[in-house]
């Protein structure tokens, strides 16, 4: 009923009766109205001597009337399942917004990072195509999108300077990655991946810290992933003896946003909703890391 208000009234804190009763004032209102409208016509119709508009005909018109008022007043008792229809209607124009990064852009408080680079590497790219799910979809290219979403969020959020290892489809040495973060003395190194699992059923997001140092900060990561409705299992925080957080001399996590195996994560890591969720999450969680 919120997202109701939200949308009608831009007014969240609106009270539902409110909104009730508004609606209505606007059936009655419209009701009487056409009610009014039709019985002036035609009884100006009569007074001119219109032999086709008989008596009868009005007087049908009016049960045709004094009908749909007995209609609406049904409507009144189911009113609460009209409302909810109506606000299911918000709630998909709000997921749309969502669609359209409007959220995003909303939610997230800006905080003045200048001064701060944060390097961001997007799994995979070239010849190396990584995890493939079962409609085609390639690792690299998923990481690559999400790489860029997050670049803009923090620039956008932060102004931090914000480098990705990779910003095409490109080969790239893992030792490459790595050598670029400590080039740029970066802040923070984030690698961005999707796993891959034989059984198509597996599901979730694991976040990998290499160094003991690094295990606070990729429980806050996570920690804002699954503040977001991310939809899927919570694998939690886990020592990972990765080559780019191994190698690292820069504070460095890595991600494993979720199965491409899996067709329905693969469905959905491909879309708008997906990826907005998952950079809102990051620049918050980045924002929490490098204020602090
Ligand atoms: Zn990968």
């Amino acid at each position: 009923m919120a997202s109701f208000c939200y949308v009608f009234f831009s007014e969240p804190n609106l009270s539902y009766d409110y909104s009730l009763s508004y609606l209505y004032l606007t059936f009655i209102s419209s009701l009487l109205m056409s009610f009014i409208i039709t019985i002036s016509t035609n009884l100006s119709l009569i007074e001119r001597g219109y032999q086709s508009m008989e008596k009868k005909k009005l007087y049908f018109l009016l049960l045709l009337i004094v009908l749909i008022f007995l209609a609406l007043s049904f409507i009144k008792v189911n009113d609460i399942k009209f409302l909810e229809t109506v606000d299911k209607i918000a709630f998909a124009a709000q997921i749309n917004k969502k669609e359209q990064g409007l959220i995003e852009s909303n939610f997230i408080e800006e905080k003045n990072l200048k001064g701060k680079t944060i390097v961001i590497d997007p799994g995979h790219g070239g010849k190396d195509v990584g995890a493939i799910g079962q409609s085609g979809t390639f690792e690299k290219d998923v990481t690559l999108t999400l790489a860029k979403n997050l670049q803009r969020g923090l620039e956008k959020k932060t102004g931090a300077t914000v480098i990705l290892t990779r910003d095409k489809d490109v080969t790239m040495s893992l030792k490459d990655r790595v050598d670029l973060a400590k080039t740029m003395n970066a802040n923070l190194f984030i690698s961005i991946h999707f796993d891959a699992f034989t059984s198509n059923e597996v599901n979730g997001i694991t976040t990998y810290y290499n160094k003991e140092a690094d295990r606070s900060l990729a429980a806050l990561i996570h920690r804002h992933l699954f503040k977001q409705d991310m939809g899927t299992r919570d694998r939690g925080v886990g020592f990972g003896d990765y080559f780019v957080l191994r190698e690292n001399t820069k504070p460095s996590i890595l991600l494993e946003l979720g199965y491409i195996s899996n067709a329905e994560v693969e469905k959905r890591i491909n879309s708008q909703t997906y990826q907005t969720q998952a950079s809102t999450a990051i620049v918050e969680g980045v924002i929490e890391y490098l204020s602090n």
